[in-house]
C-alpha cells in the first residue's frame, strides 16, 4: 500500500480537460494528462483492501492494487508489468472503458472511488514513453495455424495471446484496416486511431498478420480457412442495428447511428467516407452531415452520445437525445447497493458539450415533406410503472402530451440485434443462440463446428471493449487448450483473481 493515510488526505481528481469551445473545432482527444503529483496522490488513495473488490469489477480480473502501489512509488516498469499481465489493451480501456471497477472500490461505499482508469491510462502512455513496451516475441513455434475472422478488441486479444503461446495467427478483417469498432464505430475525439496502429504495429512485429479487405464468407471461403487452420476464432461483433419501424421511416433524414459515425471516423483518416458503400458495411452511399440541422438522436446509450458529440462538432442547429426509459437517479438507491454497477444518470463529455436530453419520450412518426425528406418527429411523453426491485416494467402514453418537433436529421442509436447472419454465419451453418448470437458457452467458447471458437459480441451480444478483451483471453486459452491435447500456460480470469487476492 503506497500511502496509509492517501484516502484521507486526498480526494478524487480527474486531469483537466480542454474547454467545450476549443475542442468542438477537431476531432483531436481532449482529455489532458496528470501531473505527476496529482498522479502520485491519486495512486495515493488506494486503500489496499483486504478483499478488493475491484478486482472482480474489472472484467479482465486487472490486478488493481498492485499496480496502484507500483505507480505511488514510481516503479513504471513493475506497474506496466503488472497490468499488461491482464489486459492487452490498457492504451483502449484506460480511454474508453465504463470502469465498472470503479463501481467496486471499496473506497466508494463513503468516498469517491480511486481513479482507475485514468491510472491504468497513465501506466501504459509512460511505459510508452520509457520504452518498456516492446514486441514480445514467441521463442517457439508450434507449427499451429490459427485464424481470427474480425480485428476488434476480441479479435485483437486472441490473435495476440494466441501468438504468445507460440501459434501462427492469421486475422482476416473485411475492413480497410484493423481495430472494429475501436477504429470505425467510436469517434477519434474519445479514441484518437494512432493509438490503434501503434498496438497494430507492435502485433506486426510479434508475428501475427493481419488481411483486410478479407470478408470471409464473400470473397475469402470458409472452407479454404477450416482447410487450411488448425482452429478458427469468429469474432464479428454485432454489427445489425436496430431498427425503429414507424410511418416515415424511408425518408431521407433518418439513418442509422453507425452510418453516421463510420462515414466521420473515415473522413478523419482522410479516407473517402463513401467508398464501399452498402448496408453490410455500414457506409451509407450519401455524406451525412448535421451541419445547420436540427438533429434527434433516438437511444440514450453510448452511441446516442457518440452521435450528440459528432453532430456538434459538425455544428449541428441543435442536438437532442432521446430515451425510452425514465430518468435514471443521480447516485444509488437501495436496488443498487455498492458494489453492483449501478444504472445511474451518466453525463458524458459529449452532454457536457451540450444536448437537450429527454428521458421517457417515444418517437410515433417521423413526419416528410413533400419531397420526401424528413422535417418533424412526432412524439409522446411516457409514464412509466415501476416493479418492486426499481426497475421500469410497463408504459403508457400521457394523454395530450403528443406533440411535432422539428428534425431533418434523426440517428438511431437503440443498439444491436445480433451478429450478420448473412454470409459467414450462415453458410457455416453455426448454432445460434434465442437472441441470435453464436452459440457457445462462457467457459468453453466452442461452437456447434469442431475447431471453430467465438468471443466478443458475435457470442455475447452488444457490449464493452473491456469485455470483447477477456473474452478473447479466456477464448485464446481454450483454443490453445485445444490444439495442445487439455494444456496452456496462457493466463485465465479466474487464476488472475485467485493470484491477487
Ligand atoms: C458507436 C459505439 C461506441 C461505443 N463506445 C464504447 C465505449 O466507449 N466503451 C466501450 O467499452 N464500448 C463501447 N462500444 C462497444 C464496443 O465497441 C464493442 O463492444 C466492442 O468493440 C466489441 O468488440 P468485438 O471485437 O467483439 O467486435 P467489433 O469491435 O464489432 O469488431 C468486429 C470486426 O469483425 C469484422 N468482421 C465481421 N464479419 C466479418 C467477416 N465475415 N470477415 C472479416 N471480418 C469481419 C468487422 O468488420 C469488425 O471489424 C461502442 C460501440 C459503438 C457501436
Ligand atoms: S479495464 Fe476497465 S474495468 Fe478493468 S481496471 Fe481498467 S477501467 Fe477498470
Amino acid at each position: 500500500m503506497g500511502k496509509p493515510t492517501g484516502f484521507l488526505e486526498f480526494t478524487r481528481e480527474l486531469p483537466g480537460k480542454k474547454p467545450v469551445e476549443e475542442r468542438l473545432k477537431n476531432y483531436n482527444e481532449f482529455i489532458e494528462r496528470y501531473s505527476d503529483e496529482k498522479l502520485n496522490q491519486q495512486s495515493a488513495r488506494c486503500m489496499n483492501c483486504g478483499v478488493p473488490f475491484c478486482h472482480s469489477g474489472c472484467p479482465l480480473g486487472n490486478v488493481i492494487p498492485e499496480f496502484n502501489d507500483a505507480v505511488y512509488r514510481k516503479s513504471w516498469q513493475e506497474a506496466y508489468e503488472i497490468l499488461a499481465s491482464t489486459n492487452n489493451f490498457p492504451e483502449f480501456t484506460g480511454r474508453i472503458c465504463p470502469a465498472p471497477c470503479e463501481s467496486a472500490c471499496v473506497l466508494g461505499i463513503n468516498q469517491p472511488a480511486i481513479t482507475i482508469e485514468e491510472i491504468e491510462k497513465h501506466i501504459i502512455e509512460i511505459a510508452f514513453d520509457k520504452g518498456f513496451v516492446k514486441p514480445r516475441k514467441p521463442n517457439v513455434r508450434t507449427g499451429k495455424k490459427v485464424a481470427v475472422v474480425g480485428s476488434g478488441p476480441a479479435g485483437l486479444a486472441a490473435a495476440a495471446q494466441l501468438n504468445y503461446a507460440g501459434h501462427t495467427v492469421t486475422v482476416f478483417e473485411r475492413d480497410d484496416k484493423p481495430g472494429g469498432l475501436l477504429r470505425y464505430g467510436i469517434p477519434d475525439f474519445k479514441l484518437e486511431k494512432w493509438v490503434i496502429d501503434r498496438r497494430i504495429k507492435l502485433m506486426e512485429e510479434e508475428g501475427v498478420t493481419f488481411r483486410c479487405h478479407a470478408n470471409v464468407g464473400e470473397n475469402v471461403r470458409i472452407n479454404d480457412l477450416l482447410r487450411e487452420y488448425h482452429a478458427i476464432v469468429l469474432a464479428g461483433g454485432s454489427t445489425v442495428p436496430r431498427d425503429l419501424k414507424i410511418p416515415g421511416r424511408e425518408l431521407k433524414g433518418v439513418y442509422y447511428a453507425m452510418q453516421f459515425l463510420k462515414q466521420q471516423n473515415k473522413r478523419n483518416a482522410g479516407l473517402d467516407p463513401l467508398a464501399h458503400a452498402n448496408i453490410e458495411s455500414n457506409i451509407f452511399s450519401e455524406n451525412l452531415l448535421a451541419t445547420s440541422k436540427n438533429v434527434v438522436v433516438i437511444g440514450g446509450g453510448d452511441t446516442g452520445s457518440d452521435c450528440v458529440g459528432t453532430s456538434n462538432r459538425h455544428k449541428a442547429k441543435s442536438v437532442t437525445q432521446f430515451e425510452l426509459l425514465p430518468k435514471p437517479p443521480d447516485g444509488r438507491n437501495e436496488f443498487m447497493p455498492w458494489p453492483t454497477f449501478p444504472m445511474i444518470l451518466k453525463t458524458s463529455t459529449s452532454h457536457e458539450e451540450g444536448a437537450n436530453r429527454h428521458w421517457a419520450i417515444a418517437t410515433k412518426e417521423f413526419v416528410g415533406d413533400k419531397k420526401g425528406n424528413l422535417k418533424a418527429l412526432k412524439v409522446v411523453d411516457l409514464e412509466w410503472k415501476v416493479t418492486e426491485d426499481g426497475k421500469p416494467s410497463q408504459f403508457v402514453e400521457k394523454p395530450g402530451s403528443e406533440r411535432e418537433i422539428p428534425c431533418e436529421l434523426a440517428l438511431l442509436a437503440m443498439g444491436f440485434v445480433h451478429p450478420q447472419h448473412e454470409g459467414l454465419l450462415n453458410e457455416l451453418g453455426v448454432d445460434l443462440d434465442s437472441r441470435g448470437n453464436v452459440r457457445a458457452t462462457e467457459k468453453e467458447y466452442k461452437t456447434s463446428i469442431n475447431k471453430i471458437f467465438v468471443a466478443g459480441d458475435m457470442r455475447r451480444g452488444q457490449s464493452l471493449v473491456v469485455w470483447a478483451i477477456s473474452e478473447g483471453r479466456e477464448c485464446a486459452r481454450k483454443v490453445d487448450e485445444f490444439l495442445n491435447e487439455g494444456v496452456s500456460f496462457l493466463e485465465s480470469k479466474d487464476q488472475n483473481i485467485v493470484l491477487a487476492i
